[in-house]
């Protein structure tokens, strides 16, 4: 949380790492129509952001974020296209056929990827902390440092 006001709320509690919390296991999950699928090895109880800014909102993303050493594509890459708007760092990638975005890669870690977990199959996940990200101020909120926790140093 930074001192200049809050920008950075925790809602629920965060698994401490190297805990049973934080056991990594494989999650599978894709688009709607199925024509994108892909795994991604990520704790169990899973920490994902519900950001603020303009698409995150228009498209209620929560995405958590994982190194792209962690992401396997299993199919759909020809079925992918992607969207980039004002910075244009951000690469929101979605299925051509359905629209749904259930990955793209974070303007925060641009070696990273966030997932959408509302795109996960279920059964692998026993909890989802929403941490609150203030997108709309992005510049401030990407240096507090609890988002770096969850955005640099975990991808
Ligand atoms: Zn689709």
């Amino acid at each position: 949380m930074s001192s200049d006001g809050i920008n950075f709320v925790v809602e629920g509690e965060i698994p401490e790492e190297g805990t049973a919390q934080s056991k990594l296991v494989e999650h599978t999950g894709g688009c709607h129509c199925g024509a994108v699928r892909f795994k991604v090895r990520a704790p169990e109880n899973l920490v994902a952001h519900d950001c603020n800014c303009s698409i995150c909102v228009k498209k209620q993303i929560k995405g958590f974020i994982v190194p792209e050493s962690d992401f396997t594509l299993l199919q759909g890459a020809d079925n992918i296209t992607t969207y980039t708007y004002n910075t244009r760092q951000a690469q929101h990638t979605f299925c051509k056929t359905c629209g749904v975005e259930s990955f793209y890669t974070p303007r925060s870690n641009p070696n990273g990827l966030s997932i959408n977990y509302y795109c996960l199959d279920p059964g692998t996940y026993k909890s989802v902390t929403l941490v609150k990200f203030d997108g709309v101020n992005w510049e401030q909120a990407v240096n507090d440092p609890i988002a770096k926790k969850y955005f640099t140093d975990n991808a």
